[in-house]
């Protein structure tokens, strides 16, 4: 997007962004924003340090971000905005909580919202996948980590069903040929004989 060279011409294009080309007192060379017509204009850029700077020393107090208070005031609306948010963009949504985990668990994060591409069906068991809002809905897609030691990164990563992935758990893939060739054998309908799936096991 080319944003207009003065705030006049931002205001008359209805927008709240212009770019002079220039550094700001920092030296910053960035986009200014402003709230309104009445509103002083800031460099996004120091905007940005100033509520990180905000941020850090409301934590080191202790204190509740104002997102954290405004949620624990105003449980019920907070519960239906996340619900919205959800809806409207669901893979968005599903990364800010699988970073968040990744964060707690301490593996790299690096995924963005274009990274993720949901297939029409399962790749694992050929059932359709589609957003729900039902908790641990089997047909649900699921981001699951290839190797469970490593991080949420795009080459550690595949989309499967929700169903897939509690199947599956944290066993290894040795782990889950055992399974399979243990019931394979188990379960002998007429006709059929079980898959030797001993060679894949290392
Ligand atoms: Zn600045």
């Amino acid at each position: 997007m080319k944003y207009p060279n003065t705030r006049q011409e931002a205001i008359k294009q209805g927008l709240r962004y212009y770019f002079t080309g220039r550094p700001c007192a920092k030296g910053h060379v960035a986009l200014r924003k402003f709230g309104g017509e009445k509103h002083k204009s800031t460099c996004v850029e120091c905007f940005k340090l100033r509520s990180r700077l905000k941020r850090q020393a409301d934590q080191v107090k202790g204190h509740r971000s104002r997102s954290q208070q405004w949620r624990a005031d105003n449980p019920e609306m907070a519960k239906l905005k996340g619900l919205v948010r959800r809806k409207k963009n669901p893979i968005r949504y599903k990364l800010a909580i699988i970073k968040h985990r990744a964060k707690v668990i301490g593996v790299e994060f690096n995924l963005r919202p274009e990274d993720v591409i949901i297939p029409d069906t399962c790749p694992v068991l050929g059932i359709p996948l589609r957003f729900s809002n039902r908790p641990r809905d089997p047909n649900s897609p699921s981001i699951d980590r290839i190797d469970n030691r490593k991080g949420y990164t795009q080459d550690n990563v595949v989309i499967v069903s929700n169903r897939v992935n509690a199947l599956k758990g944290d066993a290894s893939v040795e782990e889950l040929i055992k399974i399979a060739t243990f019931y394979s054998k188990q379960v002998k309908p007429a006709g059929w004989t079980a898959p030797d799936l001993s060679d894949l096991v290392r």
